[in-house]
């Protein structure tokens, strides 16, 4: 099959294009025929190369797909060949204390499929295979392009603003990164629960986005102050939830922007991981800091009702040949585009 492959870490030089074996699925696994990808950060991770995580090389990055099952386990019951389909990216044993409990980011076998695993075991090739307990129906309502772009940014934002903020309505809730990949599902899942939204970008463009999916109010970092500007909104009071994933450079700012009592939820760094931090905020505002990472298939299933009856949907800023995977992760690593970039690979 044709896939992107990298075999050194790098820049977007190392992604070639070329065939590699297709997938066979084990008894609990299905093959699926990719039909479309999508572009996560964490693509852009895996090829630099991260300090203290070790990427599986020979390399095929990808942890969300949209296609259709070709080939079942001999173990497999509840997934037909046929069956439309998108993919929960978390791989774990499904059998130990944490997993059963719907805890499976502890469990000592958990991986990001298309991140940590591997050799060449990800979703940007004509085919993957996955464990059949991580596919999950593909929305009805959606081309495989705009489905693919949904998963892993969805239960990402469900798990950090409803499991793990506990998000109320009326919450003024201030989203960096507001136009990208998290933030145009933070806005969705924000306004699902009648919250008020600050969406921050850096251009008006991207903020005409954000507005048109709710956001009532709109900041440019590059043009705002924006500790200022979050002290005018909310008279004074601050965010109540802020919503993290820009890292090192807004750190200082969100603390700043957080109420007394409210809550800093995070789940990456884009920006670098060595922020500065007042710890006495922490205790004279008895405020609350907390991570998150990823979702379980159940915040999946959760969220995924609201696509399909349409009160979130997909923001796809650009649909790209898989030959065009490089082209893509620098659109997303220089920021130039808004919503999520689907990849669709040659016809099997
Ligand atoms: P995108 O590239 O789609 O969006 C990121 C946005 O961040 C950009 O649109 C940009 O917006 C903003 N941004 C970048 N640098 C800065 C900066 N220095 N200051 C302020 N804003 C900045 O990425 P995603 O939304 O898909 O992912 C964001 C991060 O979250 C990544 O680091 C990713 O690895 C992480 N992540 C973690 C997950 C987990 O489970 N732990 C899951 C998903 C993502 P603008 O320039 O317009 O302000």
């Amino acid at each position: 099959m044709k896939a992107i492959v990298f075999e050194r870490n790098g820049g977007c030089e190392v992604l070639q294009y070329k065939d590699t074996p297709i997938p066979k699925p084990g008894p609990v696994e299905v093959l699926i025929e990719v039909k479309a990808s999508a572009c996560n950060f964490n693509d852009i991770w895996a090829r630099r190369g991260l300090p203290g995580m070790t990427i599986i090389l020979p390399h095929i990055s990808g942890s969300d797909a949209a296609g259709i099952v070709i080939e079942t386990g001999s173990e497999v019951h509840h997934v037909k060949v046929g069956d439309e389909v998108v993919v929960h990216c978390g791989i774990s044993c499904r059998q130990c204390d944490y997993c059963t409990r719907g805890e499976e980011f502890f469990c000592r076998d958990f991986r990001i499929w298309g991140f940590q695993t591997g050799p060449l075991d990800g979703a940007h090739g004509q085919y993957c295979k996955v464990p059949a307990v991580n596919v999950l129906r593909k929305p009805c309502n959606l081309s495989f392009e705009e489905a693919a772009t949904i998963p892993l940014v969805l239960v990402t934002v469900w798990r950090m603003l409803v499991t793990r903020a506990h998000i109320r309505a009326g919450d003024f809730v201030l989203i960096w990164g507001a136009a990208g990949g998290l933030g145009v599902m933070a806005i969705q899942v924000a306004k699902l629960y009648n919250a008020n939204v600050i969406a921050v970008a850096s251009s008006d463009d991207k903020l005409e986005l954000c507005h048109q999916l709710g956001a009532e109010f709109v900041l440019n970092r590059k043009k705002h102050d924006i500790f200022s500007e979050v002290r005018k909104i909310t008279d004074g009071r601050r965010a109540d939830i802020v919503f993290e994933h820009t890292g090192a450079d807004t750190w200082p700012i969100s603390m700043q922007c957080l109420k007394w009592g409210g809550t800093i939820v995070t789940c990456g760094a884009t920006s670098g991981f060595d922020a500065q931090m007042d710890i006495r905020l922490l205790w004279n505002k008895q405020q609350n800091y907390l991570g998150s990472h990823l979702g379980n298939k159940g915040e999946l299933v959760d969220a995924l009702h609201f696509v399909e009856t349409g009160q979130i949907r997909p923001v796809v800023g650009e649909i790209l040949p898989l030959t065009e995977l490089g082209r893509a992760q620098h659109l997303m690593e220089t920021g130039a585009l808004a919503g999520k970039i689907a990849i669709v690979p040659p016809s099997a």
